[in-house]
């Protein structure tokens, strides 16, 4: 039986074995930084909603208010939104009277808020009035929301969110929002690892050692820094021919 480890430059593979080997850890490689950035910019996406959520306190913020009409006479719909950078509140209210605002209702009602539609209850005349309140958070778009039924009534509900004090911790996703967040977020991470990423892909590429740089031949153990060439366990190793 040879003995490898006493040649220096002794063959667990050939050269183009181990372009093939290189090529696969600077894959295997790339996935995972793609992986765990994607699982960062998610991280980051609920903790720069839930830190806005405690931050930004809409209350102050001046309502713009809408209003439109239900289908059934003498019914209005009534729709507030209070809006700054990564936060925003949107009150809609169903009921019998009057409220006089030059703004149409639907089109000031954010693509997320599911207000759209009257509630069971109300449209069934077991309510006599609907009301209803989505919070979201997020940046740069909105990400995530919770939705209060009743807000301001006894029964008051809350879906979808935590309530920690007098504030609101949303939990249910935006679909595009979220997706967007959690693009830029990811994004930035692979941006800032660029330089990190194409170093190492190119020393892969090169065949030299991942630590210093130091070319490595056919040795299994960098030569310079001693740092071992992983070589995953899943790829068979072959057998070494009498003639080789
Ligand atoms: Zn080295």
């Amino acid at each position: 039986m040879r003995s490898e480890s006493h040649s220096p430059s002794g063959p667990p593979g050939t050269p183009a074995r181990r372009a093939e080997q290189n090529r696969r850890r600077a894959w295997r490689g790339l996935r995972r930084t793609v992986l765990w950035s994607l699982v960062f910019g998610v991280g980051t996406t609920f903790a720069v909603a839930w830190i806005l959520a405690g931050v930004v306190n809409l209350s102050t913020v001046k309502p713009i208010t809408g209003s439109g009409e239900t289908g059934v006479a003498g019914e209005v719909w009534v729709v507030h939104v209070r809006a700054r950078s990564g936060a925003a509140s949107v009150l809609s209210q169903r009921f019998t009277g009057r409220v006089r605002s030059d703004i149409a209702a639907r089109p000031l009602l954010p693509s997320w808020a599911p207000f759209g539609v009257k509630q069971p209850a109300y449209e069934q005349g077991a309510t006599f009035y609907e009301s209803r309140r989505a919070s979201a958070r997020g940046w740069p778009k909105l990400a995530l929301m919770a939705v209060e039924e009743d807000p301001y009534g006894n029964g008051s509900t809350l879906n979808g969110g935590i309530r920690i004090g007098d504030r609101l911790l949303p939990l249910r996703v935006i679909p595009l929002g979220f997706a967007v967040d959690v693009a830029v977020y990811s994004c930035a991470v692979l941006i800032i690892l660029g330089p990190w990423i194409l170093r190492r892909v190119g020393r892969l590429r090169r065949n030299e050692c991942l630590g210093c740089g130091y070319p490595l031949g056919g040795a299994g153990r960098c030569p310079e820094c001693g740092r071992e060439v992983d070589e995953p366990a899943s790829v068979p190793q072959p057998l070494p021919g009498p003639h080789r």
